[in-house]
C-alpha cells in the first residue's frame, strides 16, 4: 500500500465516523493543512435555513460560517447515508474555509476544494466526486420535502472548535 493510499484510508474512515460538525471541521482543517499548508483557527459555525441552492456562506471579514441546515437535513433524511452526508458537510465547510483563508475567487475555490479532497481522500471517494461534480449532485432525484417549511431561527454550533488545542 502506498503512502497516498494509507492517507486516503485514514481520512476516509475519519470522515465516515465523524459524529459532529466539530469533528468534520477538524478534518477540513487537517486536510487543508496537509495539502496547502494553511491553517486558521477561531472560526464559528452557525446553522440557518437558507435557499436550497446556497449551501453555506462566509461573511467576509468575520470568523463566521453559516451552513444551510435545511439542505443538510433534507440530504440526511433522503439518503440515510452518513458517509454521503459527512462528505457534503465536509465539502461545504471546506469551500467556506478556503474563502476564510483569503481565496475569494469562486473558480479558484472550487478548484482547490477538488485538489484538497482528491489529495486527501483519493479521487474515487465521494468527497472528491462531490467536489468534481457539485454537492448538489446528491440532491438529484430526491424529493425535496420540507423546502417550504417555515424558516427557523439561526443557531450557533457549540464546541465547534476545540480552541485549547491550538494555543501555542
Ligand atoms: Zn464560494
Amino acid at each position: 500500500m502506498s503512502n497516498d493510499d494509507s492517507i486516503a484510508k485514514e481520512y476516509g474512515s475519519r470522515l465516515e465516523n465523524a459524529k459532529s460538525y466539530g469533528e468534520v471541521w477538524d478534518i477540513v482543517k487537517d486536510s487543508v493543512n496537509c495539502s496547502l499548508h494553511k491553517r486558521r483557527s477561531g472560526m464559528m459555525l452557525f446553522l440557518d435555513d437558507l435557499p436550497l441552492q446556497l449551501g453555506a456562506y462566509h461573511p467576509i471579514g468575520t470568523n463566521n460560517i453559516v451552513l444551510n441546515r435545511r439542505l443538510v437535513q433534507i440530504v440526511e433524511v433522503a439518503l440515510e447515508s452518513k458517509r454521503a452526508l459527512n462528505a457534503l458537510v465536509y465539502n461545504l465547510l471546506l469551500h467556506e474555509y478556503l474563502h476564510a483563508l483569503g481565496e475569494y475567487s469562486e473558480v479558484a475555490v472550487r478548484r482547490l476544494v477538488y485538489k484538497v479532497s482528491e489529495k486527501c481522500f483519493g479521487e474515487e471517494h465521494v468527497a472528491a466526486v462531490l467536489a468534481r461534480k457539485s454537492p448538489w449532485a446528491l440532491l438529484k432525484g430526491i424529493p425535496l420535502e420540507g423546502v417550504d417549511a417555515p424558516k427557523r431561527i439561526m443557531e450557533i454550533v457549540k464546541d465547534f472548535e476545540k480552541t485549547d488545542r491550538y494555543i501555542v
